[in-house]
């Protein structure tokens, strides 16, 4: 055998190859060749790995990513414990495998010792780091998940786990819905294969595809478009310069429906802790990508560095005086109010400067 072959890891190769080929053909056969199904069997089918798929991706983004790699928020034992049985249908190895080599990730993003660096390819980032032993084989290295027993227990019993989940659930609500088989295939097989590349999609196109508002010192970029395939993970430049948020998507309106889901488990009492970055340190993580871009500008060091400095200040002192409006006497409030105001109004004036100066300098 030569060297190239024994580097292969042909267990997980040969999975992800043969679950979608083998799938897809089992079905299109079935499809063709059975008469032991009908229209509302495919309906009710599909609408269930429909789902499904949702629920395992989001198993993945909240849990494996969010809960467990970064800590983001602490969920309570019930919600701990779906989200790892679910996750296990996903086939994408136990908790503590994924979470300590997505740690490795973010600590050597774009290295050698990344595990999917993006500077080895797109290909190599999306599949191909799961085919080599090295990758596959590296160490775990998670102390604080290892104490975690449920976690320990999923690493475990993983394989029982993801063939229970992942294949056999499908098949017997598939039974429940009146077909097995097309349960197996579409809610089993092929929902695998989907949710894999969902998440496959975060560490490929998510490093090649899109903006870099926060950092441009590594490959991470925000994607809108990528955020709708991958569950809200899209906006990874936001997520590798601020990991520890529970957001990915910090505007309200950004597509990050994991974000939403652990905003509604805190609402029900099953998250708590929610892990935010202060505004302050996000607004100056971008206004500083903002500034480099402009470094060789003539606006530069007459306009850009000062106003930087007033938006700064004046942001600084909004926030100050927020805290004192909270803690003042009944006596200073209306006085305080006014003051708070007045400290909003010139903070939005200097951002809306600072837009048309960048519009300005950008036109040059
Ligand atoms: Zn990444
Ligand atoms: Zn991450």
């Amino acid at each position: 055998m030569s060297q190239n072959m024994k580097k292969i890891c042909w267990s997980v190769t040969l999975f992800l190859i043969l679950n979608p080929l083998i799938s897809i053909a089992m079905l299109v056969l079935y499809l063709v060749f059975s008469s032991s199904y009908s229209t509302s069997h495919i309906g009710w089918i599909t609408g269930f790995g429909l789902i499904f798929a949702v629920l395992t991706n989001l198993s993945i983004t909240m849990g494996y990513h969010r809960l467990y790699a970064h800590k983001s928020f602490e969920a309570h034992p019930v919600l701990e414990a779906f989200l790892l049985f679910i996750s296990a249908g996903a086939f994408q190895g136990s908790c503590l495998k994924w979470s300590s080599d997505h740690r490795i990730h973010h600590r050597f993003e774009d290295t050698d010792k990344d595990p999917y660096s993006i500077n080895k390819g797109f290909w190599y980032a999306h599949m191909g780091w799961m085919m080599r032993n090295e990758s596959v084989n590296l160490p775990i290295q998670a102390p604080d998940l290892q104490k975690n027993k449920l976690v320990k227990h999923q690493h475990d019993y993983y394989i029982f786990w993801a063939i229970g989940v992942g294949y056999l659930l499908p098949l017997l609500v598939g039974y429940a819905l009146g077909n097995a088989f097309l349960g197996l295939v579409i809610a089993g097989g092929l929902r695998i294969f989907f949710t894999q590349q969902s998440t496959f999609f975060v560490n490929s196109l998510s490093h090649t595809m899109g903006k870099t508002p926060y950092s441009t010192e590594k490959s991470a970029k925000d994607s809108l478009i990528v955020a709708f395939l991958t569950h809200g993970e899209g906006y990874h430049n936001f997520h590798h310069k601020f990991q520890f948020d529970y957001r990915n998507g910090i505007r309200w309106y950004h597509w990050d429906p994991t974000k939403w889901s652990i905003q509604l488990a805190a609402l029900t009492g099953l998250a708590r802790k929610l892990k935010t970055v202060h505004f302050s340190e996000i607004l100056k993580a971008r206004l500083q990508v903002e500034m480099e871009k402009f470094s060789h500008s003539k606006f530069y060091e007459e306009r850009i560095v000062p106003l930087h400095e007033k938006i700064i200040q004046s942001q600084a002192r909004f926030e100050q005086l927020k805290l004192e409006y909270k803690t003042a006497g009944q006596e200073k409030v209306d006085m305080m109010r006014a003051e708070v105001k007045l400290a909003k109004i010139e903070f939005k004036a200097n951002m809306k400067m600072w837009k048309v100066l960048v519009k300005s300098a950008s036109a040059v």
